[in-house]
């Protein structure tokens, strides 16, 4: 049988592939996705502030600038087509000093050019709305388009529709080599029209090799290495992650803030935040280190320590009893410090989207409308599909009425067996979360859909019958199952003896 010829191979499901993909599946085209992660969105996508920031701090004249503000305007609109949740919840940010406020007084500036809406107020106002923010603030701009998302179900729910809607994803495919303008003679017609590229990609993983007209680099950190790799020598760029370590404190009634505190940008970024998430935890975070380490997202005593001090600039009362875990995320960042998205000037057809760092998902459906209808523009001309088909959203029992609830247990039992005690996902939830188009495979695919794991005890309770519902419905042996990467083992005995 002769090899499909996809017009368009994109490498990276994360939040950038899972955008590019879902909105090239509205389109007569044919579209494959390689990861070398097990599920979708395991990257930076899955450790972030998960905040889509309204805008104002890229530097002028930057993409990050345009696209960042673009991005959040289509935010609440994207959202609500795929089912997921987004919350407008504003942001402060705070001055301590004269110093801080005339940084204010730029980032006014900067947000009256760009059109978005904020507010001045003084200390004493923004403590009246937030109490807990320290007694040294002195000055506040309100933002209050800034708002918050799940970043990674937002990529799963983008690869979901994008599946449904014929896009092929190969997960657990690293990609290993990639030769450039190789022409494969029994490639089949692929679907989209013109797609005016002499170039030909064959994109190689350890076990199969792909052929397509066009690449989407979109490989998170290693999009320089992938690059590379097309190139046949070091590309003109280089990536150096950024690492940011978190707090994040237990689910609260009352949680500390309500909006976003900022401190004042400084030269590393946007500084340690204190930020309240979808399901009412805290994190408080994140540092800024450059590492060598492309896999490096492991968190230090020194780090921590050094991201409590750093918020107790901005907010008193931190309930730091209340940690139930930290984690760390890598900034893709590199080049000149701006977004990387164009054609190689080398190679026809490679398109590098690349050190996608801070505000990456902020401005991810803006990057993909960019990627689609600037970069691609004379490239691929696929027409809009008549028939589009939306997913279903997640199923969550802790969100529906309690005669929705009796509905649901009538229709199957599974769904009035709760299986986690913290986030009291059940059974049912967890089924439908492995079934699901882009179904769980591991634990912590499960806990990125339906949240068992994600509570207070840290899977501590619910994480052996995670185990269990995986092997059988997958019908796989319970020594097989991982938490996430092929070598996150979590039970070792003898294949057949285990028994948990
Ligand atoms: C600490 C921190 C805080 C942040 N806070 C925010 C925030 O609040 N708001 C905001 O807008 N942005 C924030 N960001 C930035 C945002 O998280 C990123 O811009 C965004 O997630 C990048 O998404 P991506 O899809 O480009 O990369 P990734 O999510 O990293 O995805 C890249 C994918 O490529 C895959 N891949 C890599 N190499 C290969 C290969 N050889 N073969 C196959 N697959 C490969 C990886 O497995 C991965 O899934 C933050 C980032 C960090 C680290």
């Amino acid at each position: 049988m002769a090899d499909t010829l996809y017009d368009v191979i994109i490498i990276g499901a994360g939040i950038t592939g899972s955008f590019i993909a879902h909105d090239l599946s509205k389109r007569e085209c044919n579209v494959l996705v390689i990861d070398k992660a097990a599920d979708v969105a395991d990257g930076a996508t899955m450790a972030n502030s998960a905040i889509i920031h309204a805008g104002y701090d890229p530097a002028p004249g930057t993409l990050k600038a345009m696209l960042n503000v673009r991005g959040n305007r289509m935010y609440p609109e994207v959202i609500k087509e795929i089912g997921e949740e987004y919350r407008a919840c504003s942001a402060f940010v705070v001055a301590v000093d004269d110093g801080g406020s005339k940084i204010l007084d730029d980032l006014a500036l900067r947000a009256s050019d760009r059109d978005i809406e904020y507010r001045d107020i003084s200390g004493d106002e923004a403590r009246r709305l937030e109490p807990n923010l320290s007694d040294d603030v002195i000055r506040a701009l309100e933002f209050p388009t800034t708002g918050i998302v799940y970043p990674w179900n937002v990529a799963i729910a983008l690869m979901e529709e994008a599946v449904i809607n014929g896009v092929t994803l190969k997960l657990n495919e690293e990609v290993t080599d990639i030769e450039a303008g190789v022409f494969k003679e029994d490639a089949n017609t692929s679907k989209a029209e013109t797609v005016k590229t002499d170039s030909f990609y064959r994109v190689k993983t350890k076990r199969a090799e792909y052929t397509g007209r066009i690449v989407i680099n979109a490989a998170g950190v290693y999009a320089d290495k992938i690059y590379s790799m097309a190139l046949g020598h070091s590309a003109d760029f280089s990536i150096t992650p950024r690492r940011g370590e978190y707090y994040v404190l237990d689910e609260m009634e009352n949680p500390v803030v309500s909006r976003i505190i900022y401190p004042v940008p400084g030269p590393s970024g946007k500084g340690v935040l204190v930020v309240p998430t979808i399901h009412n935890n805290i994190l408080v975070g994140p540092n800024s280190l450059p590492v060598d380490d492309k896999e490096a997202v492991c968190t230090t005593t020194e780090a921590l320590s050094r991201v409590k001090a750093a918020a107790a600039g901005t907010v008193k009362n931190i309930p730091f009893d209340k940690v139930i875990r930290t984690f760390a995320g890598l900034r893709p960042s590199g080049g000149d410090g701006d977004f990387i998205i164009e054609e190689s000037a080398n190679l026809a057809g490679f398109i590098n989207v690349a050190c996608i760092d801070s505000p990456g998902l902020a401005s991810a459906p803006a990057i993909s409308e960019y990627v689609i209808e600037e970069v691609l523009k004379d490239k691929l001309k696929a027409p809009y599909k008549n028939d589009y088909v939306h997913r279903k959203p997640f199923i969550r029992m802790y969100m529906l009425s309690d005669e929705e609830k009796n509905e649901m247990v009538g229709k199957d039992p599974a769904f009035g067996e709760i299986v986690c005690r913290c986030t009291l996902a059940s059974k049912g939830e967890i089924l439908d979360a492995i079934r699901r188009p882009v179904g769980a495979t591991t634990v912590k695919g499960v806990k990125k859909r339906v949240g068992p794991g994600l509570g207070r005890c840290q899977g501590g309770f619910c994480e052996p019958h995670v185990v269990e519902i995986l092997a059988d419905e997958l019908g796989i042996d319970r020594t097989e199952v991982r938490y996430d990467s092929e070598a996150s083992v979590i039970l070792v005995e003898e294949k057949g003896a285990s028994r948990i």
